[in-house]
């Protein structure tokens, strides 16, 4: 197979990236790479899919791990994973040695261990220049169940209509669950055995990057996690809090301390995010310093600023991400570009222990096990298949109301020359809704509530 038949295979079964914001994978695979680095920190706490995946598929993986090498001409592949990951590790070293290609790597146990660039240092030593991309520096990034759905598109011909995702926080049993993409959160939470209290708020993703969600809303192809917890949680809470008033919690009691530059992981390797400063500027209106306002560009979003760092618990994240959202809606590009060549020499004493971050977020009661549980859920009610669940445009629909699907059946395709995902029916059904923003399909099993039957 050649470079462009394995691009087409991945584009035509809408494979996404499966652990972040979903990038087209088909988009990442060109020549010019020499490691292939398989994702497997899984950095958030409580998320339990990847790790699980490794120690179970750990064959399929490795083997379309290294295929993937050898059709992209690469050098190697690297198998990344946490050195808390014990049975995804063992599992690996009993196999690996089957893959002349393929290396592990073990990483630390800290956060954020999975954040690309910080991964891509870790595992090469190389470190991406501010505002590009892996690829600069001749590495892609692969998660870890990605790969698992270009195994089932290449040898199984199956497009991506299912997930894993672990269910966990304050829910009778925890547990990962392969799941219809399109199943509402509510589902799954009773898949679970419901929530423990009757309070209660949902985060789609983890405690440091997710997002409060409803419990209707459906999962995509990149959810990894649902985390509920109660509503007065601290990490509930702080999601919760309006911007103004950070905006006036910082200017009344931002110390200027710079702890959260001090350990912000970007700065660590050379980028020049500083936090601190964009507080500054932001707390005493100051308009002189553009680059305290750009800078924020580079931030990733890990969230450590204002869920660990800070002693005030202010919201450096908070305000950064508005301010990056208000630069790029005025078309305001990023300007820096800086090349670092080494890390800061402190860096190795100011990584956050994973231990450390889950004490600090309160999340100890909740960090159990959340065993894979083989049967997959099929929803009971209806689908909702959303037309945009990657990075760039969104699915164009190709059904229509009323028509009857199969599952793996083409339903959404992307729009020509753009960048985006083809999307495919979750279940066998019928059409019930299509609007600008989702696809709504019945299940075969649910007809009129009562027919096991399509026609
Ligand atoms: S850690 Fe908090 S108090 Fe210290 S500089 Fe940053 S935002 Fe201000
Ligand atoms: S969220 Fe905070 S700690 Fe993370 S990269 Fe951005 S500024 Fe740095």
């Amino acid at each position: 197979m050649n470079i462009d038949e394995l691009k087409n295979i991945v584009f035509e079964n809408g494979i996404v990236g499966a652990g972040g914001a979903g990038f087209p994978t088909h988009a990442k695979l060109t020549t010019g790479i020499d490691t292939i680095i398989l994702n497997g920190a899984e950095c958030e706490p409580l998320l339990r899919v990847d790790r699980q995946l490794l120690a179970i598929y750990t064959d399929e993986i490795l083997m379309t791990l290294s295929f993937v090498v050898d059709t992209l001409g690469a050098r190697s592949g690297i198998v990344a994973i946490k050195s808390a990951y014990k049975a995804a590790i063992d599992s690996v070293k009993n196999l690996i040695g089957n893959y002349k290609n393929l290396e592990l790597k073990v990483l630390p146990d800290v956060y954020p261990a999975g954040d690309e660039v910080v991964l891509i240092y870790e595992t090469t030593g190389r470190i991406v220049p501010e505002g590009s991309i892996p690829i600069s520096v001749g590495t892609i990034v692969m998660n870890v169940e990605t790969v698992l759905n270009v195994y089932n598109a290449i040898y199984l011909k199956h497009p991506v209509t299912e997930k894993y995702v672990t269910v966990t926080g304050n829910v009778k049993c925890p547990s990962t669950f392969k799941v219809k993409v399109g199943t509402s959160v509510a589902e799954l939470i009773e898949k679970a055995g419901g929530c423990l209290e009757e309070d209660y708020e949902v985060i789609m993703g983890g405690p440091m990057t997710g997002k409060i969600v409803d419990r209707k809303a459906p999962i995509t192809k990149t959810t990894k996690a649902i985390i509920v917890l109660p509503k007065d949680h601290p990490v509930i809470t702080k999601r919760k809090t309006n911007i103004s008033i950070e905006l006036k919690r910082a200017m009344s009691v931002c110390s200027q301390c710079q702890m959260c530059t001090d350990l912000c992981p970007r700065n660590l390797l050379g980028h020049s995010i500083k936090p601190h400063k964009v507080m500054n500027a932001v707390a005493n209106s100051i308009v002189d310093d553009v680059a305290a306002y750009t800078m924020t560009m580079l931030c990733s979003e890990c969230g450590l600023c204002e869920m660990y760092s800070c002693h005030q618990s202010l919201s450096p994240r908070k305000i950064i991400s508005q301010i990056k959202t208000k630069l790029r809606q005025n078309g305001v590009k990023n300007p820096h570009n800086k090349r670092p060549e080494r890390a800061n020499v402190m860096r190795d004493e100011r990584l956050v222990p994973m231990e450390r971050l889950i004490s600090r977020l309160s999340l100890k009661k909740y960090d159990v096990d959340a065993p894979m549980n083989f049967d997959t859920i099929v929803p009971s009610h209806h689908v909702v298949m959303q037309l945009s669940q990657h990075v760039g445009a969104k699915a164009i629909p190709v059904v229509k109301v009323g028509d009857i699907v199969k599952e793996g059946d083409l339903i959404g395709d992307v729009p020509d020359n753009k960048l985006g995902a083809k999307l495919h029916a979750s279940v066998d059904g019928i059409i019930i809704d299509v609007t600008d923003d989702r696809i709504v399909i019945k299940p075969r099993g649910d007809f009129n509530g009562q027919s096991n039957r399509i026609s």
